[in-house]
């Protein structure tokens, strides 16, 4: 992946809960320099936004412990996931390599309305229950 063009946007709060729910899903736990790793941003960036998030009440950081999403950070978390997973799918389902797709899903992810979200989903469905419409549109 182009890595300038990926550092050209700043990960986004809901960015900081979903990559903490992935390791915690990947490795049993998130730590600053994990999610530094994971979001390509530097440690101390990473420890301010913690800081931040722990105090809205979206996760607990104990140091040297980790942290963990409290309730109301898995739920946005689990929000993103699958506003990331839908978009994803969709674009794959139209053609779009998987890198592009990835990329377009981080970005649209943030921004597409429940509604919008749920036409996609519908299509999606209507598209895999009929694969001969997806033969025609990647003919
Ligand atoms: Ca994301």
């Amino acid at each position: 992946m182009d890595r300038a063009a990926k550092m050209e946007e700043t990960p986004r709060l809901e960015d900081y809960l979903e990559a903490i729910y992935q390791l915690v899903q990947e490795k049993g736990y998130a730590s600053i320099i994990e999610l530094s790793d994971r979001l390509e941003v530097k440690p101390p960036t990473v420890s301010a936004m913690v800081s931040r998030l722990a105090k809205g009440g979206y996760l607990e950081h104990e140091p040297y412990r980790g942290m963990r999403l409290t309730k109301k950070g898995e739920s946005v978390a689990l929000s993103v996931v699958a506003r990331h997973s839908t978009i994803f799918e969709f674009l794959s389902l139209i053609g779009v390599d998987r890198e592009t797709a990835y990329q377009d899903a981080e970005g649209i992810e943030h921004h597409v309305q429940p509604k919008t979200l749920r036409s996609i989903s519908a299509l999606v469905k209507h598209m895999k229950e009929n694969p001969d419409v997806l033969k025609k549109l990647n003919e």
